[in-house]
């Protein structure tokens, strides 16, 4: 298979799909330069570093750990004069998400975060401000465990804490 040269102006601006002969054995060599490890990023994940793509990861990566909704990202998007509809930042949160790049945490079952932190921790969720702060202690576990179903094993634990304000 043809290498794709990142500098070629028109893989740039091809949008489509993960490509999985690309994602593997790459690993990304991240440098601190939030462009520069975006596209890394992305082309470790098998995703090609298109203008909106590298854009929207920098919005989402550049600022150390973040949870967003879509329209928070695309709010922030056009603050940034990032030229993107609300359908797009969905797709690429969607793809980052499956490229394992992104978790995504529910609360409400209407509303989603995209958390850039993907290892194991479980939030708080501040009701008054609709925000989702992370739950310090990693190891944080449940003392009794439900039973799972024959077959089945448990793949992650998520919890939200809900918080109100005092009265
Ligand atoms: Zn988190």
């Amino acid at each position: 298979m043809a290498a794709v040269d990142i500098n070629d102006p028109a893989s740039t601006l091809n949008d489509d799909g993960v490509d999985a002969a690309r994602a593997a054995g790459h690993q990304p060599a991240l440098t601190g330069c939030p462009w520069h490890d975006v596209n890394e990023m992305l082309q470790a994940a098998g995703l090609r570093p298109t203008r909106q793509r590298m854009a929207l990861g920098w919005l989402l990566f550049g600022k150390g750990a973040r949870h967003l909704t879509a329209e928070m990202l695309y709010e922030e998007a056009t603050l940034a004069k990032v030229p993107v509809s609300l359908a797009t930042v969905y797709n690429t949160l969607n793809q980052l998400t499956d490229a394992g790049l992104l978790r995504q945490v529910s609360v409400d079952g209407t509303k989603t975060y995209f958390d850039t932190n993907v290892t194991a921790h479980h939030h708080f969720y501040l009701e008054n401000n609709h925000e989702l702060v992370d739950i310090p202690d990693p190891h944080l576990v449940l003392s009794r465990m439900p039973e799972v179903p024959e077959g089945y094993e448990i793949a992650r634990i998520d919890m939200v804490v809900r918080l109100r304000r005092k009265r």
